[in-house]
């Protein structure tokens, strides 16, 4: 396989498929951002990311340099409940005939994402790359994790086979995200954007009580999805040589956290006097708590990019203040969105 000469730059071709969710909304304007000219994007109803010969075609058609998989089927633990099926299926679909596509058209990179939940339950100490194991993992999201993990699997034995092991083609794990473009679906939304809602409605509707399911003792990971999106933008320009003195060869992943964590309680309290909601908060233990704990350590991350610390990531008074500004974002755009993701209560 011949690779692509030239090192990626601002008139380099840059397939980013997902560019209406969370994350590919905001690598999207990143990317705007930095300068980069020829940022190609799809629409849905154009090319459907299950169509392996359509996207053929757009990459014989295109030529991208680079490609950014920030297309998957998300959702949260109510999601994965309902339809594991379309989880595992339509992961690794959209992921395979991406990767497979890039690798015969030798794109100079590729950036997979991955997520928090493919690392085992069973958590002792913020997890390192090497932490990834095959067993161990939750079973509320399983078929999820394990198409995220034969994706990660998939860009390292690309790079193994084809490029002695230079990380050309990797896996990006960031936390929980949130941000402008966040879920607010009552069936699939993410715990940040669930307690948002939750607040929102039960405060316009004079409620005396929130209920929050669980114990609210885990702790959770939380990052901006604009905070995701510059990482990722510049992951795009990090030298292969450089990520391969990391990863020596072993692994092709990168945790992208901010290397702090909230507890749902904490988190709850948060969102109570953001949204200025003067009832109580309640605890339902019926609901099951998931994991315990998914905190990542990044400290390879910290060392990939020195400044990163600059973004003050960790801080948790910008934590508030950029929920502050989710949550005038959502009152802002009223209900109208809530129910963006409907398709997903359709039947396979
Ligand atoms: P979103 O659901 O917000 O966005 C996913 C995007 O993928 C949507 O624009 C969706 O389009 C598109 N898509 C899904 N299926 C297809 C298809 N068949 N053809 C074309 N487009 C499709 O997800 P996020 O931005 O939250 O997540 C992006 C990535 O980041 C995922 O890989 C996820 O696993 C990972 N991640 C997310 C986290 C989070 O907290 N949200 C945390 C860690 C990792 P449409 O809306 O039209 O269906």
């Amino acid at each position: 396989m011949k690779l692509k000469k030239l090192k990626i730059n601002k008139f380099s071709k840059i397939f980013l498929f997902g560019h209406n969710g969370l994350i590919g909304s905001s690598i999207f304007k990143a990317l705007k951002k930095k300068g980069y000219k020829k940022v190609y994007t799809f629409e849905k109803n154009i090319l459907d990311l299950l169509n392996q010969k359509k996207i053929q075609i757009a990459f014989k058609k295109y030529n991208p340099d680079a490609v950014i998989i920030a297309a998957a089927r998300v959702g949260g633990v109510m999601a994965n409940k309902k339809f594991p099926y379309n989880f595992i299926y339509e992961n690794l679909a959209i992921q395979n005939n991406i990767i497979h596509a890039s690798a015969r058209n030798a794109v100079k990179k590729l950036i997979f994402l991955g997520s928090s939940c493919i690392y085992p339950k069973k958590w002792k100490k913020p997890f390192i790359e090497n932490d990834l194991t095959l067993s161990g993992l939750d079973k509320t999201n399983e078929p999820y994790a394990v198409a995220k993990i034969a994706g990660l699997k998939m860009c390292h034995a690309y790079n193994q086979q084809f490029h002695s092991n230079v990380p050309k083609f990797i896996t990006l794990i960031p936390p929980n995200l949130f941000g402008p473009k966040d879920n607010y679906n009552e069936h699939n939304s993410h715990v940040l954007a669930a307690m948002l809602r939750k607040f929102y409605i039960s405060k316009i509707s004079n409620k005396k009580e929130v209920i929050i399911w669980g114990s609210g003792k885990p702790k959770r990971e939380f990052m901006h999805s604009d905070d995701v999106g510059k990482i990722i933008a510049n992951f795009l320009e990090v030298p292969d040589k450089v990520l391969l003195s990391f990863t020596k060869g072993k692994f092709s992943h990168f945790n992208i956290g901010c290397m702090r964590d909230y507890s749902i309680r904490e988190l709850a309290n948060i969102i109570k006097k953001i949204t200025s909601f003067e009832g109580k908060i309640k605890y339902d233990s019926n609901y099951p708590d998931g994991v315990t704990r998914k905190l990542l350590n990044s400290s390879l991350l910290t060392k990939i990019f020195p400044d990163i610390k600059k973004m003050d990531l960790s801080n948790k008074h910008l934590f508030e203040k950029k929920i502050e500004k989710t949550y005038k974002e959502l009152t802002l755009s009223l209900l109208k969105n809530f129910e963006k993701n409907s398709s997903y209560n359709l039947p396979i």
